[in-house]
């Protein structure tokens, strides 16, 4: 009988260390156990010879019923290979289950009857651990196969668009522009240096526009916030047209940036009608001057940004007798002297110095940095343009104007405040008897 044999002390000992549960069977319906090793009962939480059958009725009942075995096919097949390997589900004591690699050999007594020996290993940790590995490695597969698509989609959204987008790279400084972008501007490159090369040499970018689009794109590569600037390219036609560049800057998870798209768009037509719009909108329409609104704006832009010390003036200067001129050769001609002296006026002066009009026939002139005594010479340089813009089939009818100058900070620390004293200056000079200037000082009105 094999269990003789089996049940040496130095077996058990060993069987015992070896740690899986060995048993034998008896191959009757209820598989009687005949043989069960120390680590085979505590495989099953059982006491040593407290579970009799390893197919019996519940409670001692160690095989699952949910993975029916046919006992007979499988001794047959034992018969067949010498031995068989399978894994069993098995109920413990508690009854939770464990799971078990069950290698199972059978033997023949000598008086016919069969017995099933095998050896038990508990493999649920390592079935637990490979079925988590599997999750994840689902988990990657699909997260694969999302990024695959969206790389998919996002390939065809980048050679179908129409507008060029470019695509940079900031671990590899690899730089991908989309077909439209070398059918666009004519140029092509595939590094960010590249492309920084061309926009900077080249005459790409319109010059005004390069400082802005360098210092732009430096700001991005270090991570700034993406704004939606627009700048001028020259397109392959050599024609300069305005186009809007939206960025998005893709991070990882600790918030580098990876990647920055930038779509281009097209934006001439609309920005031109707003600069045109803005332009009629802060301009006077007869002269092109700045409007009332936009001078006095501008000027306290101008005030508001200036250092403290600063000292700047301005001048009102108002036409005299002006309603002669319109009443002698019509308005016409009267429009066409204003026209005259607003481009005096323009060329005699500095680009940013403010020169508004500001009402019919009243001009406006801000001078930034100022010294009292550089006034009279400008205010004097006004008297004199006034004085030449003879209407033209008249030289008899003379022209002059009456100017009035405040100074900041003493006179006042806005526009209006300059403009009351300016005017109130001009009136005095209008009438100490026209063609004169004035300046305001405190309460008091001093002629030069
Ligand atoms: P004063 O010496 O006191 O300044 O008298 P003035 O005749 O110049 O008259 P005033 O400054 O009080 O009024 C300005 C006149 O300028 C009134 C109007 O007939 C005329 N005027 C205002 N706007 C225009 C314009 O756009 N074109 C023309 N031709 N005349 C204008
Ligand atoms: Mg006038």
């Amino acid at each position: 009988m094999p269990q003789k044999a089996m049940s040496t002390f130095g077996i058990e000992n060993i069987v015992d260390y070896l740690g899986g549960g060995v048993f034998c069977c008896k191959n009757d319906d209820v598989l009687t156990i005949v043989y069960a090793s120390a680590s085979f009962y505590r495989m099953f939480e059982y006491s040593e010879g407290e579970i009799t059958t390893l197919n019996g009725s519940v409670p001692n009942r160690l095989l699952s019923g949910d993975q029916p075995i046919n006992w007979r096919r499988l001794a047959e097949n034992i018969k067949k290979y010498g031995f068989i390997e399978l894994e069993l589900k098995l109920i413990r004591k508690s009854g939770h289950h464990i799971w078990t690699i069950c290698c199972l050999r059978l033997l023949t007594a000598e008086d016919g009857s069969e017995y099933f020996c095998g050896v038990l290993e508990d493999i649920t940790q390592r079935r637990r651990s490979l079925r988590r590995e599997r999750e994840q490695l689902e988990i990657i597969k699909k997260a694969e196969r999302e990024l695959a698509a969206s790389e998919e989609r996002y390939r065809i959204i980048m050679e179908q668009a129409a507008d060029p987008i470019c695509d940079y790279n900031f671990k590899t400084q690899e730089l991908y522009c989309s077909p439209p972008f070398k059918e666009k501007f004519g140029i092509e490159v595939s590094a960010a240096d590249g492309l920084l090369d061309k926009l900077y040499h080249s005459d790409v970018v319109f010059k005004e526009d390069k400082p802005r689009i360098m210092s732009d794109i430096y700001e991005y590569i270090k991570g700034g916030s993406p704004k939606t600037p627009e700048y001028r390219f020259r397109d392959v036609n050599g024609n300069y047209r305005w186009y809007r560049v939206r960025s998005t800057v893709l991070c990882d998870e600790q918030n580098d940036p990876i990647r920055m798209i930038a779509f281009i768009t097209d934006v001439d037509r609309q920005k031109k009608e707003n600069m045109s719009l803005k332009e009629k909108a802060e301009h006077d329409l007869l002269t092109g001057l700045y409007n009332r609104m936009t001078t006095n704006a501008l000027i306290d832009k101008a005030i508001e940004n200036s250092p403290p010390g600063s000292c700047h003036a301005l001048f009102t200067i108002d036409i005299d007798n002006f309603k002669n001129v319109n009443d002698h050769l019509g308005h016409l001609v009267g429009d066409e002297v204003i026209v005259d002296i607003a481009s005096k006026i323009k060329s005699r002066f500095r680009e940013d110095d403010i020169i508004g009009r500001i009402g019919g026939d009243e001009f406006v002139v801000f001078l930034m940095d100022i010294s009292h005594r550089d006034v009279k010479r400008k205010a004097d340089v006004l008297q004199t343009i006034f004085r030449n813009a003879h209407p033209q089939d008249d030289t008899e009818l003379k022209v002059s104007g009456s100017i009035g100058v405040a100074f900041y900070p003493e006179d006042g620390k806005n526009y209006l405040e300059l403009f009351a004293k300016a005017d109130a200056a001009m009136y005095a000079a209008k009438n100490s008897g026209k063609d004169a200037y004035r300046t305001y000082s405190g309460t008091a009105l001093h002629k030069e």
